[in-house]
């Protein structure tokens, strides 16, 4: 439930509405827009008196939020939520491309890797030390030491850090190297994690579950968010369907609906949505064009010899070519490529 307050409130008018939820044991969240204050409920609105609200004469209406994620939903906060991550920043105008190996397979790999990802204009560095691996035979990551790389690279490049955290107790540890921890596909519903993801305060990059609805999505969003951590991003990567000539299926319309339906900065991986190199551009054009904050790219300086995900993993000059063709898209539907570190070269 929102209430929202008349054009021109006062503060203090909007302090005492915000005092009266919170008598009733809510959580108030104020949005507070360029004409408007919109002070969020959140909470057992049972509790909620309506006729009270009667006697504050600086409320205009109380709306019912029609969907069970609140925190997340654009009906709650009407604009755009973005953060800067050393200056990058996430949910602007400009679209940001994060990028890097699957894994991070040995110091020299992800070093050559974040070099090439910055040379090409990318804005971020991607590289699992934990990795969910489908086979318990298959390589698992570096662990610590992967971490400790990649905290190499970011000194090396300037670029910021995204790894993934597997656990509830990974979390802290993740968190002291990485700038944003990403929450996989396999781990979208895992309650634990998504709390103490939230508990940390630390960004997170949330991917959709393999059969997650949209809707699950932005729940488990919710639970981030609850605990006041709003600083999130969601990730389209692929949804399971009958189609066996992608690894996965690109739900493209997830990024428009995603837009429309929460604030938060939304992001495609069009590596693990198609599973092969070959119509990882042409994806990530499509999402650019359909709106797209951002792009998640799996990038190897030899794919052939990657130990995961090799088949689908960009080599540098493909990715460099990929780089600006996305500038082209993001300038024809509006927006930019986000500021970084190089100048980006033609295409
Ligand atoms: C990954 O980003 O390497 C990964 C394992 O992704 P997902 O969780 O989307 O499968
Ligand atoms: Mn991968």
């Amino acid at each position: 439930m929102m209430v929202v307050m008349k054009a021109g409130s006062s503060q203090e008018e909007v302090q005492q509405v915000v005092s009266l939820v919170k008598s009733w044991g809510l959580e108030a969240h104020l949005s507070s827009g360029e004409e408007r204050t919109v002070i969020g409920m959140v909470g057992d609105t049972r509790k909620v008196q309506k006729e009270v609200f009667f006697h504050f004469p600086a409320i205009e209406r109380i709306v019912p939020i029609s969907h069970p994620y609140k925190l997340a939903s654009r009906e709650f906060i009407p604009n755009n939520s973005s953060f800067a991550l050393d200056g990058v920043i996430m949910g602007g105008k400009g679209v940001v491309v994060i990028a890097g190996p699957c894994s991070v397979e040995s110091r020299s790999q992800i070093l050559e890797t974040a070099h090439a990802v910055r040379e090409a204009g990318g804005h971020a560095l991607r590289g699992g030390a934990f990795k969910p691996r489908t086979s318990p035979y298959a390589f698992q990551g570096l662990g610590e030491e992967g971490l400790e790389y990649l905290a190499e690279a970011r000194e090396a490049t300037g670029l910021p850090i995204i790894t993934e955290a597997m656990s509830p107790e990974q979390v802290p540890l993740v968190a002291r190297f990485a700038d944003v921890i990403q929450i996989g596909a396999r781990n979208m519903q895992n309650y634990a994690l998504l709390h103490a993801a939230g508990e940390s305060q630390h960004p997170v990059l949330l991917k959709r579950g393999m059969s997650a609805t949209i809707e699950e999505l932005l729940m488990a969003a919710e639970y981030i968010l609850s605990h006041g951590n709003r600083r999130v991003m969601l990730c389209e990567r692929g949804i399971r369907t009958f189609e066996t000539a992608t690894r996965n299926t690109t739900d493209i319309n997830a990024v428009p609906v995603l837009k429309n339906m929460t604030h938060l900065p939304v992001i495609l991986d069009p590596s693990h949505s198609t599973g092969n190199w070959k119509y990882v551009s042409a994806i990530a054009r499509a999402g650019v064009a359909a709106g797209a904050d951002g792009l998640i790219v799996e990038v190897h300086p030899r794919p052939e010899e990657a130990l995961s995900d090799g088949g689908q993993s960009l080599n540098p000059q493909r990715f460099a070519e990929m780089v600006c063709q996305i500038r082209a898209i993001a300038e024809a539907v509006d927006r930019t490529l986000a500021t970084s570190k190089v100048e980006v070269p033609a295409c």
